[in-house]
């Protein structure tokens, strides 16, 4: 299968990616991760993309284009993949299917999560990750035993710098303004299929798995 999640930022595609990767096999292809890695690691495109990041825009499509076209090349993304956090523009859309194409394969389906900005706003200026274990917690829906420390390993509990609210902001702006016209560029291609995502997660989990297994398109 070769899917793409689309979705606003908060809207849950990365926890749902994990679970279509676990059901399906494929690996599951985040940008976001992957440049948050290179930030971490401190390499020149980490270096490049830092203070875009920070500030909730978008890097330019070429930079993440070679990034998803290497990750692309890799023998485990041959038999299909799933991809979170691209494309986000029509050009990216572009670079993707010209990519596609050379290597003889489609899209199966385009599954896009459906959430509020209110919702965003709600849900992403609560979380938290823990910096020495990883583990993800939230100040609302699932707070700490203690403020700030993380119930697994003690570790200290940390903000995602692009998790403020004037940058969660900007970053739904960018999406309503670049990201969301791409479910219309997918629906025109019969592959566009829409779900909730409010909700509890495995709530959302099977609204995904009945997309994915449904014959056609939703929208
Ligand atoms: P995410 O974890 O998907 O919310 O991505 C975090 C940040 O990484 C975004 O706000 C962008 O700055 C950058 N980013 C991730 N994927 C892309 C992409 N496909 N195009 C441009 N920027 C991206």
């Amino acid at each position: 299968m070769r899917l793409i999640l689309l979705g606003p930022p908060g809207s849950g595609k990365g926890t749902q990616a994990a679970a279509v990767k676990g059901r399906y096999g494929i690996p599951h292809i985040s940008t976001g991760d992957m440049l948050r890695e290179a930030v971490a690691a401190g390499t020149p495109l980490g270096m490049k993309v830092k203070d875009i990041m920070a500030s909730g825009g978008l890097v330019p499509d070429e930079i993440v284009g070679e990034v998803v076209a290497e990750r692309l090349s890799r023998p485990d993304a041959r038999k299909g993949f799933l991809l979170d956090g691209f494309p986000r523009t029509i050009h990216q859309a572009e670079i993707l299917g010209a990519a596609l194409s050379a290597r003889r394969e489609a899209l199966d389906a385009v599954v896009k999560v459906n959430l509020s900005d209110e919702e965003v706003v709600r849900r992403l200026s609560g979380r938290r990750t823990c910096s020495a274990c990883g583990a993800p917690c939230h100040a609302v829906f699932s707070p700490p035993r203690a403020a700030g420390v993380c119930d697994s390993c003690g570790g200290a509990l940390k903000q995602r710098d692009d998790d403020k609210e004037d940058v969660i902001r900007n970053r739904l702006s960018v999406y309503h303004r670049q990201t969301a016209p791409l479910a219309e560029w997918y629906s025109k291609r019969g592959l566009l299929r829409e779900v909730d995502g409010g909700g509890l997660v495995e709530e959302v989990q099977r609204r995904v798995f009945a997309a994915l297994e449904a014959k056609g398109p939703s929208a």
